[in-house]
């Protein structure tokens, strides 16, 4: 993994989340800056309060460096938490690489996701089993 030279990691108040800090050239073209994350809160991330990151997940999937991503968290010098090139770490280890429900464990990719208006979601397969057994 190339270092990038005018970007880092650095641990935000949620834990470690991505920041572009000044320095190094400002014209290098660099991984993190095709990140799709950086705009985005990044409590999303890492949540304080242990809501889902359902979100950063499926953003982490249309990332076009995700894997530089997790090649960095996973060469870090210090441990990461959170959502990381779209795999779920604690104190540096993988803990998940995708989100399922609770119910019968079924991967929730978008396809199969229902997100509320606010924000929760739902499992589709879930959802079809119950109307199948209700109406059988
Ligand atoms: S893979 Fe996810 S955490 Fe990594 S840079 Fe992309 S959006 Fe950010
Ligand atoms: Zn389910």
């Amino acid at each position: 993994m190339t270092a990038a030279r005018n970007a880092q990691w650095s641990v935000g108040a949620a834990g470690p989340v991505l920041r572009l800090v000044a320095g190094g050239d400002p014209h290098e073209v660099v991984w993190q800056d095709f990140a799709l994350c950086t705009e985005a809160d990044p409590d999303a991330w890492l949540p304080p309060d242990g809501a889902s990151v359902w979100s950063a997940m499926m953003t982490c999937r249309r990332c076009p460096v995700r894997s530089q991503c997790l090649e960095f968290a996973q060469d870090s010098p210090f441990p990461v938490w959170g959502v990381w090139g779209g795999v779920i770490f604690a104190d540096g280890v993988v803990t998940a690489t995708e989100i399922r429900c609770h119910k019968d464990l079924h991967v929730l990719d978008e396809e199969n996701t229902h997100v509320a208006p606010d924000g929760s979601h739902s499992c589709r397969a879930c959802k079809r089993e119950r109307r199948r057994e209700a109406a059988a």
